[in-house]
């Protein structure tokens, strides 16, 4: 195996999200030498970080443009890297900002880009990306017909980096000029801060609800259950359309997918839109007044009952645990 891959990482104060970290593992895959671009203030933490999962060189661009989720600025910094040196698989971790950076990229350089991945592999000397599609019940493999591949990861798809030999990553500055339309965006809000906010992405736990919550006065009882466990909430589609939670909280194909160690799904019938979204957790535990719910047929653990009364009882039981 040879070639060079690069492995975008946006880290939030030192912290490197584990599905950029994932992607690392899948350019390990098809690639012998993988690098990254980290954007963000230099953090010694986030270069170790990256050398342990076999990370050999860390490409620091870091200027007061890419402090805020602009997509210009990091255009500007990997079509010059690009441009510079030659990388022939470029890895990223969608989400809103990196959408408009792939696909910047992608038209500047001419590259060809897939999204949406899961999984990347080398076949007969080609790269092959495997891709969900028709409302996930279809397994698609994808290839690339050009130079750089930009191969977009689906978000929360990734898991932790199995063991590499570490590293110790050679760090270099990234100096570039950027252009005034570049460096003179302002942020004056921003709406995706409430998505980092909600934790879901990197819960251990998550107790979630449905439109079995019945209305929006249960949402508390969830957001019990979450405190006494150390979790977070989540919550299927009808409870964002009906008002009762905000999207940011949303899991599934239209929102967030998540993986943590332990899910709850309370009144959530397991529809299969939902399921994308949270069928890798570690532990699922169903709890639904249906027997015949769907979600029964793909959970760890199920309670036939009404979640008014198993969820109170269930964090009245922790707490008592807790104290004892
Ligand atoms: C393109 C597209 C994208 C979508 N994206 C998403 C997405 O991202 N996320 C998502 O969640 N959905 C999504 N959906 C919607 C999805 O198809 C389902 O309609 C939705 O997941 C159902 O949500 P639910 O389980 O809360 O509600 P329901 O299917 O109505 O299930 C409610 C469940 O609660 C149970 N219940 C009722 N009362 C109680 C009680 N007191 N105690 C315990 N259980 C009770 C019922 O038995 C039932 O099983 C999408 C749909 C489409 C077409």
């Amino acid at each position: 195996m040879t070639g060079r891959a690069l492995v975008i990482v946006d880290h939030q104060a030192g912290v490197v999200g584990q599905g950029q970290l994932g992607l690392v593992a899948q350019a390990r895959a098809v690639r012998e030498t993988v690098e990254a671009l980290l954007f963000g203030a230099p953090s010694a933490e986030a270069v170790e970080l990256l050398g342990r999962c076999g990370v050999s060189t860390v490409h620091l661009a870091s200027s007061e443009a890419l402090n805020v989720p602009v997509a210009q600025p990091r255009v500007e910094v990997l079509i010059d890297l690009l441009r510079r040196e030659e990388f022939d698989v470029v890895l990223l971790e969608n989400s809103s900002l990196v959408a408009d950076v792939a696909a910047a990229a992608a038209v500047r350089l001419d590259a060809g880009v897939n999204w949406d991945l899961a999984a990347l592999e080398m076949r007969d000397g080609s790269l092959v990306g495997t891709r969900m599609a028709v409302q996930d019940t279809v397994v698609v493999e994808v290839g690339w017909s050009g130079l750089p591949a930009l191969a977009v990861f689906r978000a929360g798809q990734l898991g932790p980096v199995p063991p590499a030999e570490p590293l110790v990553p050679t760090t270099r500055d990234v100096d570039v000029e950027l252009s005034p339309s570049a460096s003179a965006v302002r942020v004056i809000r921003g709406a995706d801060s409430a998505l980092a906010m909600t934790g879901l992405d990197t819960a251990d736990i998550i107790v979630s609800g449905g439109r079995g919550l019945g209305g929006p006065e249960n949402i508390a009882l969830l957001e019990d259950l979450a405190d006494v466990l150390g979790g977070v909430v989540g919550v299927s589609m009808p409870v964002v359309d009906k008002g009762w939670y905000p999207y940011s909280h949303q899991v599934g194909q239209t929102g967030r997918t998540v993986r943590p160690k332990l899910y709850i799904a309370c009144g959530i019938s397991g529809a299969m839109q939902h399921r994308v979204g949270m069928s890798r957790s570690g532990t699922i535990v169903a709890i639904n007044t249906d027997p015949r719910a769907p979600v029964f047929g793909f959970c760890d653990f199920g309670v036939v009952g009404d979640l008014t009364e198993v969820v109170p009882r269930l964090a009245a039981l922790l707490r008592a645990d807790v104290r004892a």
